[in-house]
């Protein structure tokens, strides 16, 4: 049997070790493990990647997040909508800011759907976050819009989608700041966690770096208490590393992607690429009947896969006072109960992603084309 982990991390960093392990021996040589010089290079490298002027790297994805929205003057009595299909931290985020999460449904593509967006706003909402969930692109053009008329900020929750493109523009480009995580089961890897936030806002990016940093603007002032959300210099050296592979990784994940929705099409739902939309594949999540008896059909044969996300944040004890219930977000309730996040990584062997095609397929009683 092919055994198809759903994730081998440990398997990319054999082409580039040597290189990895050398950038941590610079590191040992200088010393300087808080804010040190490869932070900079980094916070340059991925402003260029996602044409912005300004980065600025965080301890992780969940505190570029909520940096950004405080950045923002975001707090107590203020509402900020995003999905109810994503990670804890979206909403997370929100509410440790002091602003109250509210929900809008998604579409059958797991990104907000903009008219429900619309429907969600009040006399309270300052920001909109939508999510690139899986790594495709939201519906920014229409966000945008309605950000535009009732003058609301736009935070995208950019975690999953590195690299990703919409109309060959960045993610993490379209709002007023990305926020991107870079754990390692995210697209651009550390080795350990660590996140960062785009923007083209000089005053936001300055704003960021002191608020990371304990809200000290100089050596010993502070105006304002801060946080210690920085991003570590080792993992910006190695990130460095990494960062030129990234687009060769993505590569293969989207040529992965392609086979597995040419194999898989027939007989369950699957991702699209939609007009002038670059998914960059976080995840491969299908739509499928009977989906539990499938994953369990698929781990008896080997294959691994997961659910992105089980509980829908708003269904959450941590959401309770919120004050939402069951049936609030019909189209996200539904996909909670079909949706299936197959392996997809660079990494994964033909036979692997044979073994993947067979496993659904023959739940379904089909067999493969070749
Ligand atoms: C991973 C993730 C985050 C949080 O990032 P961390 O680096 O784990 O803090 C936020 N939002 C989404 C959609 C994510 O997938």
């Amino acid at each position: 049997m092919v055994r198809v982990p759903f994730v081998a991390l440990h398997l990319q960093h054999r082409a580039v070790r040597a290189q990895l392990l050398a950038a941590v021996d610079r590191v040992f040589e200088h010393g300087q493990y808080v804010l040190g010089p490869e932070v900079e290079e980094f916070e340059s490298r991925f402003a260029s990647l996602c044409g912005v002027p300004f980065a600025v790297g965080m301890s992780d994805g969940t505190h570029a997040l909520l940096l950004a929205l405080r950045a923002l003057g975001i707090g107590a009595g203020d509402e900020v909508i995003t999905a109810p299909n994503s990670f804890l931290a979206s909403a997370a985020s929100i509410a440790l800011a002091g602003a109250r999460p509210v929900f809008a449904d998604v579409r059958d593509d797991l990104n907000l759907d903009p008219e429900q967006v619309a429907a969600a706003v009040s006399p309270s909402t300052r920001a909109i976050m939508p999510v690139h969930l899986t790594g495709r692109p939201a519906d920014m053009k229409r966000i945008g819009a309605i950000a535009e008329r009732h003058g609301l900020h736009v935070v995208e929750d950019a975690a999953q989608a590195v690299g990703a493109t919409l109309d060959g523009q960045a993610v993490g480009s379209f709002g007023a700041a990305g926020c991107f995580s870079l754990h390692p089961l995210k697209n651009l890897a550390a080795c350990g966690d660590a996140g960062v936030v785009t923007t083209s806002d000089r005053k936001l990016a300055d704003a960021l770096r002191v608020e990371r940093n304990h809200g000290l603007r100089g050596r010993d002032d502070c105006g304002a208490w801060g946080y210690n959300a920085r991003l570590d210099t080792l993992q910006a050296a190695l990130l460095n590393e990494k960062l030129p592979y990234l687009g060769r990784w993505t590569a293969a994940k989207r040529q992965i992607a392609a086979r597995y929705r040419d194999a898989l099409g027939d007989a369950v739902a699957v991702p699209e690429d939609g007009p002038g939309e670059h998914a960059v594949y976080q995840t491969f999540v299908i739509r499928a009947d009977r989906r539990d008896d499938l994953q369990r059909h698929l781990a008896a044969r080997g294959v691994d896969s997961k659910v992105h996300y089980p509980t829908p944040l708003h269904l959450q004890e941590a959401a309770a006072e919120l004050g939402y219930k069951r049936g609030d977000f019909p189209v996200t309730e539904r996909l909670a109960t079909e949706i299936l996040s197959l392996p997809i990584y660079p990494e994964l062997t033909e036979a692997q992603q044979d073994a993947v095609v067979d496993g659904v397929l023959s739940f379904y009683g089909r067999r493969a084309r070749r």
